[in-house]
């Protein structure tokens, strides 16, 4: 009997999760559980860490999961990482929805970084208004610069004191529009942008906004996962369900992305 762990966090998790209730396939959506209203889902939910790669093993024998997709960010590497090695282990089938990381177009102008930290050192060390679009994990890098100003996009709220002295805080949840973008960044005279390069249409308004202004994005590129099947759509996971090997593509690793 097919039973499927459906690790989300995402917009095209929350997209699949509605293919895979109408399917009427047996499936649990997890959540790490990082923001304090996650989006509801037509699927059983757990939320939290599974502890580590023995935890998760022991979760997929407890649960008799047949398959997992790992829907994630392609920035929450650790569980990706993890869904790999634990799926091994365990004899799962494994299989990643993964959006296709963004291109610079004509009138872009984007400094390609491998690390938060040459993102950290590619500002100047003071006067910049960086519109930080990077969630709130890893804000604390930025402390190496007090004297820019920093606008930071949240979920939810600061429940502790921002790591950085000088910010303004927008509360908002994606997907995000050019329009709304673009006066935010007017409105605080944003002269740099910092950017995961996380794909996907939810968070790309800024980076239109950005080429329309004029104004630089430093592109920080997606961590390294090993190697595992990755599909680019939620068709093309409903396909795998269905026992098709359609449209596989080789994992970043083996494209050297
Ligand atoms: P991460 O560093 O790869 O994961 C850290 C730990 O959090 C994992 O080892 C695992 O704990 C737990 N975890 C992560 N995703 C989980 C899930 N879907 N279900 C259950 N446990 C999960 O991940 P992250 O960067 O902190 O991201 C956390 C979540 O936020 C992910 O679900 C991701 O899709 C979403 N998200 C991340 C970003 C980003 O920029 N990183 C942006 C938007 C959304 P155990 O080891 O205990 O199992």
């Amino acid at each position: 009997m097919m039973r499927i762990l459906l690790l989300g966090g995402t917009s095209e998790a929350s997209r699949l999760a509605v293919a895979v209730a109408d399917a009427g396939l047996d499936a649990v959506f997890s959540y790490a559980g990082r923001t304090a209203q996650p989006v509801s889902q037509p699927l059983a939910l757990r939320v939290g860490g599974f502890g580590g790669v023995e935890g998760l093993v022991t979760y997929l024998r407890n649960e008799r999961i047949t398959h997992v997709i790992d829907a994630t960010h392609p920035f929450a590497a650790q569980m990706s990482s993890n869904a790999v090695r634990a799926c091994g282990h365990a004899g799962v089938a494994l299989c990643a929805l993964e959006r296709p990381a963004w291109q610079a177009d004509t009138g872009d102008r984007w400094t390609h970084l491998a690390t938060l930290e040459e993102a950290v050192a590619a500002l100047p060390d003071r006067g910049a208004r960086v519109f930080l679009a990077i969630g709130k994990q890893n804000l604390s890098a930025f402390a190496a610069k007090p004297e820019n100003h920093y606008l930071l996009r949240l979920v939810d709220p600061p429940e502790a004191p921002l790591p950085l002295p000088n910010t303004s805080v927008e509360i908002a949840r994606g997907p995000f529009d050019v329009m709304g973008d673009r006066s935010l960044m007017q409105a605080h005279g944003i002269t740099h942008v910092v950017s995961k390069n996380a794909g996907g249409s939810g968070a790309e308004a800024k980076l239109q906004a950005a080429r329309e202004l004029g104004v630089p994005v430093i592109m920080i590129a997606r961590p390294k996962v090993p190697e595992r099947r990755v599909l680019a759509s939620v068709e093309q996971v409903m396909g795998w369900l269905r026992g098709g090997a359609d449209h596989e593509v080789a994992s970043p690793a083996e494209r050297g992305v």
